[in-house]
């Protein structure tokens, strides 16, 4: 029987394990199939405090395991697959293993959605990415693509006009699911321009890991073209990593946990940390804080029971 066990090996999870190390509660870290978060995706991180040369993305998220482990905590491979939050201790199912727990932090984070070209896939950390507040600032006077039609979209074009020499918005339709103020703002945006009806089939240049261009369809004319770009973001939306608590813990319609105040879920003895239950802000230093508020709130539960 494990005090705590924490989903997750981002941000969010690596500093709820650090805490709860810290507090004697030998933290058990399921790290899923994405080892270290969305940061093990990226290269240079330059906004998170502490680092004034920056950092690489993968060793911050490195980094921040070793130090729970320093303070004994445990991390597991494997992805939780099944749960029963129906009653106490909790039950998870690692992969065929059953684990059972006094409390768990969900850490699980939200998935960015890609277009899915194997090209894209291959340059992300390398000019694609999917955080204008994350990366916009690596492109000052460059040619910036963003792909999407939503509000995310928009607000990127919006941010990124103030770094690149010039904003291409693709969008695979001519209507928008934006909203009109959105959308008006970007219309209005000297530096923004759209390309509506148009798609894109690769981004080059894998062979140079660098991004240097896109081939776009325009599938009204079903014409083709190559076009010079140095920033690829998509902002098509995230996937909440919620899928395993359907039914148990309360979420959005969206799938993003819903909180019920500090790190709180529906379920007493639940906690939530990071991107899994932040819409909004989403970074690396929101979702640190968050794992160190659950970690906390885990704490307090705890020792309220006297354990
Ligand atoms: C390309 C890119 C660049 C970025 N750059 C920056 C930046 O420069 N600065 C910044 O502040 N932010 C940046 N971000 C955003 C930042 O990475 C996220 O906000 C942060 O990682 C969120 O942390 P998290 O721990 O909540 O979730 P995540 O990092 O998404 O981690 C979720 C964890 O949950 C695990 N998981 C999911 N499902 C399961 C399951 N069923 N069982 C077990 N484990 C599971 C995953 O394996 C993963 O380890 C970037 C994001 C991307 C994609």
């Amino acid at each position: 029987m494990r005090n705590v066990v924490i989903i997750g090996s981002g941000c969010a999870g690596n500093t709820a394990a650090i805490y709860t190390a810290r507090a004697n509660l030998k933290p058990l870290v399921i790290s899923g199939h994405e080892v270290g978060g969305q940061l093990s995706l990226t290269t240079e991180v330059e906004n998170f405090p502490g680092f004034p040369e920056g950092i690489n993305g993968p060793s911050l998220v490195e980094n921040m395991k070793l130090q729970a482990e320093k303070f004994g905590a445990d991390f597991m491979h494997g992805a939780v697959i099944d749960t029963d939050l129906s009653q106490r201790p909790f039950r998870l199912n690692v992969e065929g293993e059953w684990i059972e727990t006094r409390t768990l932090i969900v850490a699980s984070g939200a998935s960015a959605r890609w277009l899915g070209l194997e090209s894209e896939f291959k340059l992300i950390g390398h000019g694609v990415s999917s955080c204008a507040t994350c990366d916009g600032f690596f492109y000052r006077g460059k040619k910036i693509m963003v792909i999407g039609g939503g509000d995310s979209a928009m607000e990127a074009a919006n941010f990124l006009s103030r770094f690149g020499s010039e904003v291409t918005l693709v969008h695979r339709r001519d209507e928008f699911r934006a909203s009109k103020i959105m959308l008006d703002r970007a219309r209005h945006n000297p530096k923004i321009k759209f390309l509506t009806n148009t798609v894109v089939e690769e981004v080059y240049d894998v062979s140079k890991k660098l991004v240097t261009g896109v081939r776009l369809r325009n599938t009204k004319e079903d014409r083709v073209w190559d076009q010079e770009v140095d920033g690829y973001f998509v902002a098509i939306g995230h996937i909440p990593n919620t899928k395993v608590f359907k039914g148990q813990i309360e979420t959005d319609s969206d799938g993003y946990i819903l909180s019920k105040g500090g790190a709180r879920t529906n379920i007493a003895g639940v906690f939530h940390a990071g991107d899994v239950e932040d819409r909004i802000y989403r970074q690396a230093i929101t979702a640190a804080g968050a794992g160190c508020k659950a970690a906390i709130e885990v704490e307090r539960f705890l020792e309220a029971e006297g354990h």
